[in-house]
C-alpha cells in the first residue's frame, strides 16, 4: 500500500462527516427555525424525542472520527509493516548471497590460505549479520510480552564497555569515536542480557545514524533511588515532529534513513525492554541535523556505587 493511498479514505470519512453535520444543522433549523410552522404544537414528548435525536446525531459523527483516525493508524501500520517485510527480505538476501558466493568460491578454486582466510572474515561477518537479523526479530516477538523480567543486580558500568567494545569492533571504530564519562561502578536492578540489548540498539543507531563522523558520549549518572543512562550523539537528529512515534513497531523515520539498513524494530525492543525492567527512556534531539539524546532511566540496585 502506497502513501498516497491514506488520502482516499481520509477525504471519503471528512466529506462523511460534513454532509452529517451539516445535515444535522439543516434539520434542527427547518424544525427549530422560523422556517417553517413545523414546530407549532409539538407536545413534550416531541422535544424529548429532538433531544435524543440530537445527542445521537453527535455520537454518530464523533464515532465517524474515531472510525478515521482508526482507520488512518491501520493503514499506517499496515505500510511499516510492508516496509519491514522489504528490510526483512533484504537483510536476510545480502548475507545470504554473499555466504553462497564465499562457499562456491572455496568448494570450486580452493583459493590459498590467505584468501581462504580472508573469505572465511567476511563469511563470520555475514552470519554475524544474519543472527542480528534474526535475533532482532525473535526479541522484538517476545519483548511486548507484559510480564516483568527477573531482578538482578547489573553492573552497567562494566555492561556499557563490553557492548561499547563489541560496536567498536562491529563497525570498525577509533577507540574515541565512543566515549564513556564515568568509569566508576554503577549498578542497575535489571536482568543484564536484557539491558545488554537496549545498549547495544542504542548504540548501533547512534553509528548508524551519524555518518560520516561518529562521535558518541555515554553517560551513566546515578539519580536518587535511579540511574540515568545517557547515549548522545552529533549524528542527523530527529525531526520534533517524529520524536514521538519512533518507538513505534516497524517505525522509520526521516528521509535519509531508508539508506541504512535496518528493521524499524531497535527502538520498539529498547522501549519494551525497559519497561520490562521497570525503566523508562526518553528521546530528545534540537533537531534534524544536530544529533539526539537517549536516556534510560532505571532502578539503581542497593549498595550502588
Ligand atoms: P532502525 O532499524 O530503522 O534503526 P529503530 O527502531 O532502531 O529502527 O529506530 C527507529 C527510527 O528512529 C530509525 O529508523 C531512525 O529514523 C530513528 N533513529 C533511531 N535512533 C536514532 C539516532 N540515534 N539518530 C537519529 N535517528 C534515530
Amino acid at each position: 500500500m502506497n502513501r498516497r493511498s491514506i488520502g482516499l479514505p481520509l477525504v471519503v470519512g471528512i466529506t462523511l462527516m460534513v454532509l452529517a453535520l451539516l445535515l444535522g444543522i439543516g434539520w434542527q433549523v427547518l424544525v427549530v427555525g422560523d422556517l417553517g410552522p413545523v414546530t407549532r404544537g409539538l407536545t413534550a414528548v416531541h422535544w424529548t424525542f429532538m433531544i435524543l435525536g440530537s445527542a445521537f446525531f453527535v455520537l454518530i459523527i464523533v464515532g465517524l472520527l474515531l472510525l478515521i483516525i482508526w482507520l488512518v493508524r491501520e493503514i499506517r501500520l499496515n505500510q511499516r509493516q510492508q516496509a519491514f517485510l522489504d528490510a526483512v527480505t533484504h537483510e536476510m538476501k545480502t548475507p545470504l548471497a554473499s555466504l553462497r558466493l564465499y562457499v562456491e568460491t572455496l568448494l570450486r578454486h580452493d583459493p590459498a590460505v590467505v584468501r581462504r582466510r580472508e573469505f572465511l572474515g567476511r563469511m563470520e561477518q555475514d552470519v554475524e549479520r544474519l543472527e542480528r537479523t534474526v535475533d532482532q526479530v525473535l526479541i522484538a516477538a517476545r519483548a511486548d510480552a507484559r510480564a516483568k523480567a527477573p531482578d538482578e543486580v547489573t553492573d552497567l558500568t562494566a555492561l556499557v564497555e563490553e557492548v561499547a567494545e563489541e560496536i567498536r569492533r562491529l563497525f570498525t571504530l577509533e577507540p574515541g569515536a565512543i566515549v564513556l564519562s564515568r568509569r566508576r561502578a554503577v549498578s542497575a536492578l535489571g536482568d543484564r542480557g536484557e539491558l545488554g540489548v537496549v545498549v547495544r540498539n542504542l548504540l548501533e543507531n547512534a553509528v548508524k545514524y551519524s555518518a560520516p563522523e561518529v562521535q558518541i558520549y555515554v553517560d551513566l549518572e546515578p539519580v536518587g533511588d535511579r540511574v540515568e543512562l545517557v547515549i548522545a550523539d552529533r549524528g542527523i537528529g530527529i525531526a520534533a515532529a517524529d520524536l514521538g512515534r519512533i518507538f513505534d513497531r516497524f517505525a522509520r523515520v526521516g528521509r535519509d534513513v531508508q539508506r541504512q539498513a535496518g528493521l524499524g524494530l531497535g527502538l520498539f525492543i529498547v522501549w519494551n525492554l525497559v519497561r520490562r525492567n521497570g525503566g523508562k527512556v526518553v528521546a530528545r534531539s534540537e533537531g534534524l541535523g544536530r544529533g539526539s539524546e537517549f536516556r534510560v532511566s532505571l532502578r539503581a540496585a542497593e549498595g550502588a556505587a
